[in-house]
């Protein structure tokens, strides 16, 4: 283990599989999983400030404003779970969402390690998004067909009610496809042009892609 902390971020459209590597991942790198969207979600289920205005967005498939997410996300950093780094999923989604973490690391005397950068057709995530299922309880993804749980409808994990986002309709999720490419993607070239990203070929069988993200952090374990 190396006593540096250790910064990652999962890149990737909507349903490129973040959510579901990063479970597997934040085990290898030993540090928690911060998604903004679950971030979110939690806070639209519990009915604070904060989700009732990102519901707006999140409804039509639009990105939250910068300065709400950035606190966010933040403020989730510098709890002390995160002392030995983070793993993000879904954040930065803009440069200045990603100039914000940059100093916030720089701050602490801290960077980023790598940026794996997860890509898969954009057809190919239409049809995987139809599928997808989450547990109410604590965001567990699953897939109709990719990835089953035990029990139909019931999450493997806590046993928590499997549901379908509203914004996993097809429509909202071709408008979130679109704001990827016009507002997310120039953060592969922000992050290549540093020397840390590393692209991970996401079309593949589930165990495949987290051999290929755990072989591109390997120097960042003991
Ligand atoms: P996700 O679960 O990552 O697909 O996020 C669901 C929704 O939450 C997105 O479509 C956005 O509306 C919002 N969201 C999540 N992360 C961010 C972010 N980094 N910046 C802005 N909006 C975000």
């Amino acid at each position: 283990m190396t006593t540096e902390p250790t910064y990652v971020i999962l890149l990737g459209p909507p349903a490129s599989g973040k959510g579901t590597q990063a479970a597997r991942l934040k085990e290898y790198l030993s540090v928690p999983h911060i998604a903004s969207g679950d971030l979110f979600r939690y806070n639209l289920k519990n009915e604070t400030a904060l989700g009732l205005k990102a519901k707006e967005y999140m409804d039509r498939g639009a990105l939250v404003p910068d300065d709400i997410t950035i606190g966010m996300v933040l403020d989730r950093l510098s709890r002390p779970d995160c002392e030995d780094g983070a793993l993000f999923d879904g954040f930065p989604r803009t440069l200045p969402q990603a100039q914000a973490l940059d100093e916030a690391l720089a701050e602490q005397g801290e960077k980023l390690d790598r940026v794996l950068n997860i890509q898969v057709p954009d057809e190919e995530l239409v049809e995987r998004v139809s599928g997808r299922r989450i547990c109410r309880t604590c965001g567990e993804p699953y897939h109709i067909k990719y990835k089953k749980p035990e029990k139909g409808g019931i999450c493997d994990l806590d046993g928590g009610e499997l549901y379908q986002r509203e914004d996993d309709k097809p429509e909202t999720v071709r408008k979130r496809i679109k704001v990827y490419w016009e507002q997310t993607s120039p953060l592969i070239d922000y992050y290549r042009e540093k020397g840390i990203l590393r692209d991970i070929d996401g079309d593949q069988p589930i165990d495949e892609v987290t051999e290929a993200l755990k072989e591109a952090v390997s120097d960042l374990v003991d």
